[in-house]
């Protein structure tokens, strides 16, 4: 006897269908599993066979073969464990169900029959849905994240029993009482820039760089609010699209970190891990590849505080993603993408004692700071658009005068400048200012005569590359774009040209 169930399993943050089949024959009474499976898969038959045996189905003493296929896909996780189930009782006639073609079953199951949660339930559900499947049976614990997905009926279950008088009583209706109550959404930060007394310079870099999605460093000496500031940066991102939220929700919940109470993700991420970090963790791999906090902060913002106490090797990986806005992860298992399309925000000291150039307080030597600046290398510097100084404020600036601007007030003109940028990059596949290729630097970022005269100045003054002229290139129509101006005019071309002051005075110029 012969049956075959659907179910799917995490890809990378998508999800494939795979099929589960079962056969019972006459012969050894033995229980084979086959399809290229990792270990946790074959542990599958023992967890299969005690639930069985628990709920009060003993398996018949005869040749049981279990195929996973297409064999092409190792199988990982544990979300096989309930169709491997289903498939087995199908064959050996106690489930007896006509749509069982047209129903994906995920789920772990435990050795009394209860199912358990998977990650990654979201992904799954979309790919059933998208290979026209109509029905999607889920643990229970994972309903909510599944429910999401519109367009396929969504049912959970608690343990094999009701999966049995599911599939035998054909009644899949997705009952009213599981509607999904969304919660409110969340405050999107603690921190607001109405609590950042002075700071000008910072304040204003921040929001130039959201503006346009630019890379940016901050260097200071410690105590300046380098963190602080960052920590403010979630509460001027704009919302996602429905598209973006979805994405980033299948990211997290392969990851397992999915809260399903508020429904798609509405807030950009913002990712500050910590200098410890190992590589895999930041960009993502393992034994059973795993997405990395570049990818957690995917259209969101990356903050490493601290960027020198970084392994250096681990932030040199950085720039490969940085560039192609993805990670690329080769295992045995296959080959995985990552969508890795972050900000980054970075924020370092000038010299191992912090306070260069302050020469009252900083003692340290020329080489000792050139060493220290050198854990930052050119390639990584190159990728950085927006480089500003975080001086120690005076008594003064620290003092609240009056009232700060507060952060929705930044948000609401941040939307405005980025919707510009949708509306002037629509036909294109890049949605940012900082996203703008080399090629077509000249269409977008055209200057007129005077501007031309005055960056070909500075072009040679600070014997600038073509790299760093496209930088501040990009930067000038992002803050062209903050004033509303379809020209780009000499004021902002200034203004873009001190963002890149200072990597040039601490890193080209040498000490
Ligand atoms: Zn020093």
């Amino acid at each position: 006897m012969y049956s075959i169930v659907n179910t799917a399993t995490i890809y990378g943050i998508d999800s494939k269908l795979i099929s589960v089949e079962a056969d019972i024959s006459e012969g050894m009474p033995i229980f084979e599993m086959v399809g290229y499976l990792s270990s946790e898969v074959k542990e599958a038959k023992e967890r299969v066979r005690s639930a069985l045996k628990n709920a009060g189905y003993a398996l018949p003493i005869k040749r049981i073969t279990v195929n996973l296929s297409p064999a092409s896909i190792k199988k990982t996780g544990a979300g096989f464990d309930l169709p491997i189930a289903v498939a087995i009782l199908s064959a050996i006639g106690i489930i007896d169900c006509e749509r069982l073609s047209s129903i994906c079953i995920c789920g772990e199951i435990g050795l009394d029959g209860k199912i358990q949660p998977i990650n990654g339930i979201l992904s799954e559900v979309c790919e059933a849905k998208n290979s026209g499947l109509e029905i999607m049976i889920v643990p229970k614990a994972n309903l909510l994240e599944a429910r999401l997905v519109e367009g396929i009926i969504t049912i959970g279950v608690e343990n094999i029993t009701e999966v049995i008088e599911l599939l035998n009583g054909g009644n899949f209706v997705q009952g009213e009482e599981d509607k999904v109550s969304l919660d409110e959404i969340p405050v999107s930060s603690d921190y607001d820039f109405s609590m950042i007394n002075g700071q000008q310079a910072l304040r204003r870099a921040c929001e130039v760089a959201i503006s346009g999605m630019h890379n940016m460093l901050m260097v200071g000496p410690p105590g300046a609010g380098k963190s602080m500031i960052a920590k403010c940066i979630p509460s001027i991102l704009p919302s996602m699209d429905s598209n973006e939220q979805l994405e980033i929700s299948k990211i997290y919940s392969v990851c397992g970190m999915f809260d399903e109470r508020h429904g798609l993700m509405k807030n950009r991420p913002f990712r500050s891990p910590h200098h410890t970090v190992s590589a895999q963790g930041l960009v993502g791999g393992g034994h059973n590849p795993r997405p990395g906090e570049i990818s957690l902060a995917h259209r969101g913002v990356l903050f490493l505080d601290e960027l020198t106490e970084f392994n250096k090797s681990t932030i040199e990986i950085l720039r490969q993603p940085m560039e192609d806005k993805s990670v690329c992860i080769s295992r045995a298992l296959g080959s995985f993408t990552y969508p890795a399309n972050f900000v980054l925000v970075a924020a370092m000291n000038p010299c191992s004692c912090g306070y260069y150039p302050d020469l009252n307080r900083c003692h340290c030597t020329r080489l000792s700071i050139q060493r220290y600046l050198s854990k930052i290398s050119q390639p990584l510097l190159d990728r950085i658009d927006i480089c500003v100084e975080a001086p120690t404020l005076n008594y003064k600036q620290i003092v609240k005068k009056s009232e700060n601007e507060s952060s929705s007030d930044i948000r609401a003109r941040v939307i405005k400048c980025q919707d510009i940028q949708k509306a002037r990059f629509q036909n294109y596949d890049f949605k940012f200012n900082s996203e703008i290729p080399s090629n077509l630097i000249e269409k977008f970022c055209f200057l007129n005569p005077e501007e031309n005269r005055f960056m070909e100045n500075m072009y040679e003054k600070y014997s600038l590359t073509a790299r760093t002229y496209h930088k501040v290139l990009r930067v000038a129509r992002t803050i062209a774009d903050m004033e509303m101006s379809e020209n780009i005019n000499l004021i902002h071309l200034q203004e873009a040209m001190c963002f890149r002051g200072l990597d040039k005075r601490y890193w080209e110029d040498g000490i």
